[in-house]
């Protein structure tokens, strides 16, 4: 087996390529633009593995790409290559339209003229697993149901629209060209190697610095929270077992308010490593003026993957929270390289002096 696996050297991707190569005997190329948002040290234990390659390509560039799939014959794409980050795309809406829509395509169409040359096993075999996220059903009430896979799209972001976008460009290859496709969708993820731009990482570091935490409006917007290596193991069994031309829901069964979160990140900070200069680190927490269309609440219907594929998350929120919380008190080198790479500081706002 050949994965060609874009993005990964993103948080979720990084996390998915060293579970594939301890677990499985698959070759992995990982072909990423290395934006602000990469780190090549996440994968630094896996560098000399004979299985694993890296190439630094951009989505955006077709020629390049078709070449990478030309040369690499992969068995199965799996594309996560993305710009992520919400608050981001409120300001730099055309980055995310670039990569999220356009690369997505220029990707579809290299997978398709690589996928009408293929004969025998490997067009069998081939498929193209498109990673998107739980945002492009938009936002749910309190009381509302969960989003099952026939929820309707109705995305508020330029990130969310951006993928909803291209989930339709995946579907829409699979039915006109026959291109082998799965999408699966997953809610929030959280865990080791995330960009501290988001809000878990965020409010670890700010707390550590005294800096104050921001929290948008009431604190009371609520997430289904699912940690990394269940998402992997997610796309793993996806890849392997899932039906051509499904989409499958992910989630963590676990809804919790942002306000929540973060006061059981201070709640694990006091007690691990209290403060010299404040009783609690709650005090830090900030209300701030809220995001522009922020969506109210996320929430996975996840039995059809449960169901057809027996998957479900191995880790509760509370072990996950407190592996994640020691995973960055215990990684301050590659916190301060990821941030002091080519991100614009200002904008996180973060002291890593302390
Ligand atoms: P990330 O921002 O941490 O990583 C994205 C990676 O994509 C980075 O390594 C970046 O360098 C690479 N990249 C960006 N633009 C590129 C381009 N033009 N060409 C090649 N590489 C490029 O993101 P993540 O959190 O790991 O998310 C990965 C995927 O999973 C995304 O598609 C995202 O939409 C989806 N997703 C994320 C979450 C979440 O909670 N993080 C939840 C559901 C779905």
């Amino acid at each position: 087996m050949k994965l060609l696996i874009t993005g990964g050297a993103g948080f979720i991707g990084s996390n998915l390529i060293k579970i594939i190569l301890k677990e499985f005997d698959y070759k992995v190329l990982n072909l990423d633009k290395l934006t602000y948002a990469s780190n090549l040290k996440s994968l630094e234990h896996v560098q000399s593995n004979s299985c694993y390659d890296f190439v630094k390509k951009d989505i955006c560039d077709f020629n390049s790409i078709t070449e990478v799939i030309k040369n690499f014959k992969p068995t199965k794409i799996i594309h996560l290559a993305a710009e992520s980050h919400v608050d981001r795309s409120i300001d730099l809406a055309k980055q995310f339209i670039q990569t999220n829509i356009n690369g997505t395509y220029n990707l579809l169409e290299a997978s398709r003229v690589y996928f009408e040359n293929l004969e025998g096993e490997e067009k069998k075999n081939f498929l193209f697993h498109h990673i998107s996220t739980d945002e492009v059903y938009g936002s749910l009430n309190e009381d509302d149901e969960k989003f099952t896979e026939k929820s309707n799209y109705d995305p508020n972001s330029p990130y969310s629209a951006s993928k909803a976008s291209s989930d339709h460009l995946v579907r829409a290859w699979h039915t006109t060209y026959n291109l082998p496709i799965i999408i699966t969708n997953c809610s929030n993820n959280y865990g080791p190697f995330q960009f501290p731009e988001k809000l878990i990482p965020l409010t670890i570091l700010k707390s550590l610095a005294h800096q104050k935490i921001p929290v948008y409006g009431d604190g009371k917007q609520i997430r289904d929270w699912l940690y990394v290596e269940d998402h992997a193991r997610a796309i793993i069994n996806t890849f392997t077992n899932g039906k051509v031309g499904e989409t499958y829901n992910i989630g963590g069964n676990c809804e919790k308010t942002n306000i929540e979160v973060v006061s059981i990140i201070c709640g694990l900070l006091d007690k691990i490593v209290p403060s010299k200069k404040i009783k609690k680190y709650s005090s830090l927490i900030s209300f701030v003026k809220d995001r522009p269309g922020h969506d109210r609440r996320y929430s996975m219907d996840i039995s059809k993957i449960n169901n057809e594929l027996n998957w479900s998350p191995d880790e509760t929120f509370d072990s996950g929270i407190e592996k994640t919380v020691k995973w960055y008190l215990e990684n301050k080198d590659w916190i301060k390289e990821t941030i002091e790479g080519n991100y614009d500081l200002e904008r996180l706002g973060l002291n890593v002096a302390e």
